[in-house]
């Protein structure tokens, strides 16, 4: 049994978090010096316990399919369905929704413009970006160590067991996955260093910005998974992340998207 602590050591900056909410038994931390949320849900459990988690992709299919369409639609819940349902999309289908999708759209325009050949999507789940846009030809892997989907594409491993020589990458892009994160620090250090010079990171994740939150505080929707959503970043958050990790620039986009240039 853990004890709930009211202070524990922030896990991006040297300021102590401090106690803010209590969701489905699971306390959140607010860093007062960097304003990141953060639990340590994955730090607290053992091995077996975590494991578990795994399993609420499944959940989090079924909450798709159940859903209310219109709600979802909302919420940007069926980015959550395209990255984790098991059902076969068709081409059509994939790309009305990537249009919602702002790092894919962000990724889109910048590839008009600038040098953006070898790609990585974090976090691939399903790998559906990364087979669509294989058959457009463009250079795209997908790493994700909970990926369900075998195709030579997509390494299903951890980033650090995927061994990918620095520089590798021209961008990332990683939609909906930093909030399921615990290693944050780390995280960001690894795809630093894989991304080339001038490298771009796009991040898309909701941010404590988003006026949902603001309005809703403990009761947003983006906090009701408290197993899987563990750091919820702010402007400050990921500001402080950059200058961290060694980032030249961090830009933001509405209340979703971070661009972090190498
Ligand atoms: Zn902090």
């Amino acid at each position: 049994m853990i004890q709930e602590r009211t202070r524990r050591p922030c896990k991006l900056c040297t300021g102590q978090s401090e106690h803010l909410y209590v969701i489905q038994g699971i306390p959140y931390y607010s860093c007062p010096r960097c304003d990141f949320l953060q639990n340590f849900y994955w730090e607290d459990h053992e091995h077996g316990e975590r494991a578990q988690v795994v399993t609420n992709e499944e959940a989090r299919a079924r909450l798709w399919q159940a859903g209310d369409p219109k709600q979802m639609r909302e919420k940007g819940w069926e980015m959550l369905g395209l990255m984790t349902s098991p059902v076969a999309w068709t081409s059509r289908t994939v790309h009305t929704l990537l249009k919602r999708v702002p790092a894919y759209e962000e990724w889109t325009k910048r590839r008009a413009k600038t040098r953006l050949r070898r790609l990585l999507d974090f976090g691939c789940g399903h790998g559906v970006i990364v087979r669509e846009l294989r058959k457009e030809g463009v250079e795209i892997i997908g790493v994700d160590p909970f990926s369900p989907t075998s195709h030579p594409s997509i390494l299903r491993t951890s980033l650090p067991e995927a061994h990918i020589p620095a520089g590798t990458f021209d961008g990332i892009f990683t939609i909906e996955v930093m909030e399921h994160i615990p290693n944050v620090l780390e995280t960001f250090v690894e795809l630093r260093r894989i991304l080339r010079p001038g490298g771009v990171l796009l991040v898309q994740t909701r941010r404590l910005e988003d006026p949902e939150y603001v309005r809703e505080r403990d009761h947003w929707f983006y906090l009701q998974e408290p197993q899987t959503h563990v750091s919820i970043y702010s402007v400050t958050a990921m500001r402080r992340i950059a200058e961290r990790a060694g980032f030249r620039s961090v830009a933001f986009r509405g209340v979703k998207l971070a661009r972090f240039l190498k």
